[in-house]
């Protein structure tokens, strides 16, 4: 009963918010009331049941598959670290190498310190004998944010 349901500016639900928030967003301005209880108000509002956002939101965020890949979140999201011998890392590694076909991807990089890089060569950690220290991952954006 006390859940109000929020519509995007093209009428697409999105998702039920309580009450008082509603009549936070309708303070802020940033949604409108669309439906109302009849006859009960709640403050200088009318009883929201369905509020609708003034603007528009895009809700598949185009950042849901995370940040591109670039050498440089390589190095923060390992912080700069190298995977083979832990030691500080300024180049990156591709685990399967790009001469053989390993590409430029979050899951195929790693920092790894220049030693390491040129010990490893064209091989892959198992075949140079170099395990990972870490399993390299794709970053979210707060692993990559402000450092
Ligand atoms: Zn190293």
């Amino acid at each position: 009963m006390d859940a109000v349901l929020v519509i995007n500016a093209d009428l697409g639900p999105l998702h039920r918010v309580t009450v008082q928030h509603a009549i936070r967003m309708l303070c802020r301005q940033v949604a409108e009331i669309h439906e109302a209880e009849p006859d009960r108000v709640i403050g200088v509002f009318p009883m929201p049941r369905v509020v609708r956002l003034v603007r528009f939101v895009v809700t598949r965020w185009r950042f849901s598959s995370g940040p591109a890949w670039s050498r440089a979140g390589v190095l923060r999201r390992d912080h700069r670290c190298c995977a083979y011998c832990g030691g500080p890392a300024s180049t990156i590694d591709h685990i399967l190498p790009r001469s053989r076909g390993g590409r430029n991807t979050w899951r195929n990089t790693t920092a790894a310190c220049y030693a390491c890089n040129q010990r490893k060569g064209d091989r892959t950690p198992t075949e140079a004998g170099m395990p990972l220290r870490r399993e390299p991952v794709n970053p979210g954006w707060a692993a990559l944010a402000g450092r």
